[in-house]
């Protein structure tokens, strides 16, 4: 790929930034995002930062159609020195092309991309909130373009970077949520596109979350696609248990989405020296552990919120109550600890941030 121009057009009309006590996740979007396009000829094309606007596409799009599109999910913090600072950017440009590569799209320039998301940030600076537990989201999608009706790769993407403030997961603190457990519906099987970002497979699991939402559940824990038997992921985060004294996550199988939080909760524990291990974990290992006495913690983890307590698992026949529906003592540290790294409150010793310069 050759390295070109990055054009920057900026926005005349500036929005009034929100009220950062108010903010949700996902609604308000900042005054500019990046674009590039890919054509076979040209390759990757046109990087450009211009006013967030709608674009332009006609009904024959292939991403209409036949849901050729990927997206990644990471946040920048304005740290203690008031620069701002990513988490981990590679690893998500690096899952955006392994992502890219499942669903046939071309890959992209991990490095320039990067660069040209610098440049965004440094232009909206003023959009990262400060706020306790406050961010920037940043979401890159790339999208089929070509207007065919064809089953096949599109010749045409279009990648873009657009970027909204979110509020604290935990306005009023971490506190625990209810999970239940999805017996029926499958998110993802081996072979198929669960270890990609892509549009189709959160769609996919509204049926599922519905379900548990009208049981008064937050979300669901989905089981192994093939024996409906081991754990594999709670909502779209990935999850972690904690069964004497022991750390358990879902071996990476081929179904499982890798997740950069989970990367990094395995790389503290075993700085922590806590025993950590990634096995296949059966839901009646899970259940034989709570009756003994031994589930000791349980959360998901993800961007997002980067840490979720556990204190309810809702199961067909029973519910598990753990912790006592509370916040577990070693999910706490892991929280405050990734948020403090991110932030710069904690000094970094894994190299994880990256700091923007201008
Ligand atoms: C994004 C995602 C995760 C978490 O990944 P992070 O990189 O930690 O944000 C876990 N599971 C699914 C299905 C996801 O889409």
């Amino acid at each position: 790929m050759i390295e070109v121009q990055l054009e920057v057009i900026e926005n005349v009309e500036k929005k009034p930034k929100p009220n950062p006590d108010s903010l949700q996740f996902g609604k308000v979007f900042t005054d500019h995002m990046f674009t590039m396009d890919f054509s076979s000829e040209k390759g990757w094309f046109q990087p450009q930062i211009i006013p967030y606007a709608p674009i332009s596409l006609e009904p024959a799009a292939m991403v209409f159609h036949y849901g050729q599109s990927v997206f990644e999910g990471l946040k920048a913090y304005i740290n203690t020195d008031g620069n701002i600072q990513l988490f981990r950017p590679e690893e998500n440009l690096k899952r955006l092309n392994r992502s890219n590569n499942r669903l046939s799209i071309p890959p992209i320039s991990e490095e320039l991309i990067l660069s040209y998301l610098k440049r965004l940030l440094i232009l909206e600076k003023d959009w990262i909130p400060t706020a306790e537990g406050t961010s920037l989201y940043i979401r890159p999608l790339i999208i089929a373009t070509e207007s065919s009706l064809s089953v096949a790769p599109s010749k045409n993407y279009k990648l873009m970077i657009i970027l909204s403030p979110v509020g604290s997961y935990y306005p009023e603190g971490i506190h625990p949520v209810s999970i239940q457990v999805e017996h029926h519906f499958t998110r993802a099987v081996r072979g198929g596109t669960g270890t990609a970002k892509t549009g189709g497979n959160y769609s996919g699991g509204y049926n599922a979350q519905k379900k548990a939402a009208d049981q008064g559940h937050a979300q669901v824990m989905w089981l192994d696609g093939v024996e409906k038997k081991y754990i594999e992921e709670v909502g779209s985060m990935n999850i972690f248990f904690k069964i004497n004294g022991q750390v358990v996550t879902p071996e990476l199988n081929d179904s499982i989405l890798e997740g950069v939080t989970r990367k990094s909760i395995i790389q503290l524990l075993k700085d922590w020296k806590v025993d950590v291990v990634e096995r296949k974990i059966s839901l009646d290992e899970l259940r034989q552990a709570y009756h003994d006495g031994l589930l000791e913690e349980a959360f998901g983890a993800g961007t997002a919120a980067v840490v979720s307590p556990i204190g309810e698992l809702s199961l067909e026949d029973e519910t598990m109550i753990i912790n006592g529906r509370q916040t577990g003592e070693l999910t706490k540290s892991l929280y405050t600890t990734i948020t403090g790294i991110q932030t710069g409150k904690l000094p970094d010793p894994f190299g994880w941030t990256e700091k923007v310069e201008y």
